[in-house]
């Protein structure tokens, strides 16, 4: 960003009249995927059999259950460097691209010419439920010893790691690996047992580290058992999930609505009432302009506070605001609120939304909500909803 503003002010810029507004590009390094390891690494040696059919495709076998056995007591034959190796591949090109499980691994000899990302997942990143962030099927039940790809039951976003080597300082050492792979909300560490419980913001990063630390040690030599969390069966965990999933869902509202409309609803701005039957009038006496007319946004808002912002085209704006959304139309936000707050009413409000809602006696005005659409709502409105 910097540097754009300094080519701005460069002295070479030719005339001194105000350039016409232009849409501002996010401006990112790129930086070519770097090969992780040499060509020959791959197709030197076939796997060994850990399986009864052999896929060609995927160079690895399949059927029978004994991968994980096989492997925990094999050390990872290689390691992702998040920060050395992550950069652009052809994959960056094309939306809803899936993420590379051999650069997670540390494996791969591709680079820039990888079809898959090589980068960490953001929040960005969204991806339809039954899959994972590499593009794997999930199944409707976890695998008996939570290994695999998971369940598309349940948003899991807590990893298993076991066989640590018992430390003192066992909690710093986990948590400076497993930071290297996402936002880390929680970090659970039963000391003397060498597991841990490592929880991330998203579900993408958990499943992103689960691939990157399987089979890998930590500050000593052990090789690490890395699985899926079962879900927490202590009441405060899932009171805090519960209430994480209804604030997820309210934020996405506050972003998706105009703030002056939120500060009013959720009562933080106490002189909004007062001001808006001023503003609203219009200057006719007696007139107060309904919701959908006071809180429109756009090029053809009513209310001059409306079309500010709006000089740019409108799609451009959204370009700006939302940057670059990678992930298809699938928010998991949606997901998440129909299954596992099923029991809420109303499901994507919070309840003190609702609740906010129904003492300002709002009623979700069509006009709002088209503006709404264009923002991180659009799982909700319509399921037509393309990519974009
Ligand atoms: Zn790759």
């Amino acid at each position: 960003m910097s540097e754009e503003r300094e080519l701005e002010q460069a002295p070479s810029t030719e005339v001194a009249a105000p350039a016409p507004k232009k849409v501002k590009k996010i401006i990112r390094k790129k930086r070519p995927a770097r090969p992780q390891v040499d060509s020959s690494f791959i197709t030197s040696e076939p796997p060994p059999q850990t399986g009864t059919i052999f896929n060609i495709w995927y160079n690895k076998w399949s059927g029978g259950d004994r991968e994980d056995k096989y492997l925990s007591k094999t050390a990872a034959k290689g390691r992702c460097n998040v920060a050395r190796d992550s950069g652009y591949t052809r994959a960056d090109k094309i939306t809803g691209s899936y993420f590379c499980l051999f650069f997670a691994r540390g494996i791969c000899p591709k680079g820039q010419d990888c079809e898959y990302l090589h980068r960490l997942p953001g929040i960005h990143d969204l991806f339809n439920p039954n899959v994972d962030c590499f593009g794997r099927d999930k199944h409707s039940d976890y695998r008996d010893d939570m290994g695999g790809v998971g369940s598309f039951m349940r948003q899991n976003r807590t990893i298993y790691v076991g066989r640590i080597h018992v430390t003192d300082d066992i909690e710093e050492i986990v948590s400076r690996h497993f930071a290297e792979w996402g936002q880390v909300e929680r970090i659970r560490v039963l000391n003397s047992r060498g597991v841990a419980f490592i929880t991330y913001t998203n579900e993408a990063n958990a499943q992103f580290a689960k691939e990157a630390m399987a089979h890998q040690s930590l500050d000593h030599s052990e090789i690490l058992n890395v699985r899926w969390a079962t879900s927490d069966p202590n009441p405060m965990a899932q009171a805090r999930e519960a209430r994480r999933i209804e604030e997820q869902a309210a934020e996405a509202i506050r972003r998706a609505l105009p703030e002056a409309f939120v500060a009013e609803i959720e009562g933080r701005d106490p002189e909004a009432r007062k001001r808006r039957k001023i503003e609203s009038s219009f200057g006719l006496e007696g007139y107060e302009a309904p919701d959908d007319v006071y809180f429109a946004r756009g090029a053809q808002a009513v209310n001059p506070m409306g079309r500010r912002g709006y000089e740019l085209g409108h799609e451009e704006r959204l370009m700006i605001e939302n940057g670059e959304t990678g992930g298809g139309g699938d928010a998991p936000l949606a997901i998440e609120a129909g299954q596992q707050s099923a029991g809420v009413k109303g499901g994507i409000f919070s309840s003190s939304t609702l609740a906010a809602l129904k003492a300002a006696q709002v009623s979700t005005a069509p006009r709002a909500k088209a503006t709404a659409s264009s923002g991180p709502l659009v799982a909700y409105s319509s399921d037509s909803e393309d990519d974009e």
